[in-house]
């Protein structure tokens, strides 16, 4: 579905991202693992089917970063047809405690990147006329909100309101813009949660269990590729039902 294409996956070194990766490479994409850590990044690269991936580390919330990895881009001399925004954190805390850095923080990582990214590869795209499929994860806390979320779940729905915009801005230049929202998924970052936390958020859900990576990046993938020809501006909820 994506052979020799070049794939960008943010977060790409754990979680959602690590399977993102590991199923567009399975389809025959060439990665770029984008990540916070090299090792993580490599860790992944190590994972994939084929040969032609690279770990590259990268904060996606740094400007300059973003454009060491332009530079990269460039000298690779094949355009990406595919960038995955995944990169993401989470600061939690009540509205009523939260600092105004776990508020910044979430915003430059969650938000400020998708920015960045999706510019910085959007205009390389239309530069090379290189049709190109982005897919930001949002999620489904960014539709309906979340307890101790409100810097987490603002980013959120601001990527599906800016997902929205760039995919009517792009849409004739041959660029998409989706967006998935997941649910609750099994990742480091619900295992992090206290279990009675997790077991009163899986009562909520219809199927009343966790999502599990794969089944995000079964979305993602049909996003980025081909399938989806006709799919821009939407937001998939892969979610078990929760929210709809
Ligand atoms: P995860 O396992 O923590 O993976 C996130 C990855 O992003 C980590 O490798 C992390 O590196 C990296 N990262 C963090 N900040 C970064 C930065 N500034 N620049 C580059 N990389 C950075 O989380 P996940 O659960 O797979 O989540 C992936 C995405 O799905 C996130 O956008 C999250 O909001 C979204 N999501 C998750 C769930 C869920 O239930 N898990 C639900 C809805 C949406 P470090 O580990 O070094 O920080």
């Amino acid at each position: 579905m994506l052979s020799s294409k070049l794939a960008i996956v943010t977060g790409g070194g754990s979680g959602i991202g690590q399977e993102i990766c590991k199923k567009l490479a399975a389809s025959g994409a060439n990665l770029i693992v984008a990540d916070l850590k090299k090792s993580a990044a490599e860790n992944t690269a190590k994972l994939l089917t084929g040969s032609a991936h690279t770990a590259f580390e990268i904060d996606v919330s740094k400007l300059n970063d973003v454009n060491r990895l332009k530079e990269f881009i460039q000298n690779w001399k094949t355009s990406p047809s595919v960038l995955v925004n995944c990169a993401g954190i989470t600061k939690d805390s009540t509205l009523l405690k939260m600092s105004q850095e776990q508020w910044e923080d979430v915003m430059n990582v969650n938000l400020n990147s998708i920015f960045m990214m999706s510019q910085m590869v959007a205009r390389e795209s239309v530069k090379s006329k290189t049709p190109l499929s982005i897919v930001n994860v949002s999620s489904i806390v960014g539709k309906i909100g979340n307890f101790g979320q409100t810097n987490y779940a603002a980013t959120k729905a601001g990527v599906i309101g800016f997902t929205k915009s760039a995919a009517r801005e792009l849409a004739t230049k041959n660029v998409r813009v989706n967006a998935v929202l997941p649910g609750f998924i099994r990742t480091p970052m619900t295992e992090a949660m206290p279990p009675k936390v997790l077991e009163s958020m899986v009562s909520m859900v219809p199927q009343r269990r966790l999502g599990e990576p794969e089944e995000i990046a079964n979305a993602v993938l049909f996003l980025a590729s081909d399938t989806s020809s006709y799919v821009t501006g939407t937001t998939l909820e892969v979610t078990g039902g929760l929210g709809m």
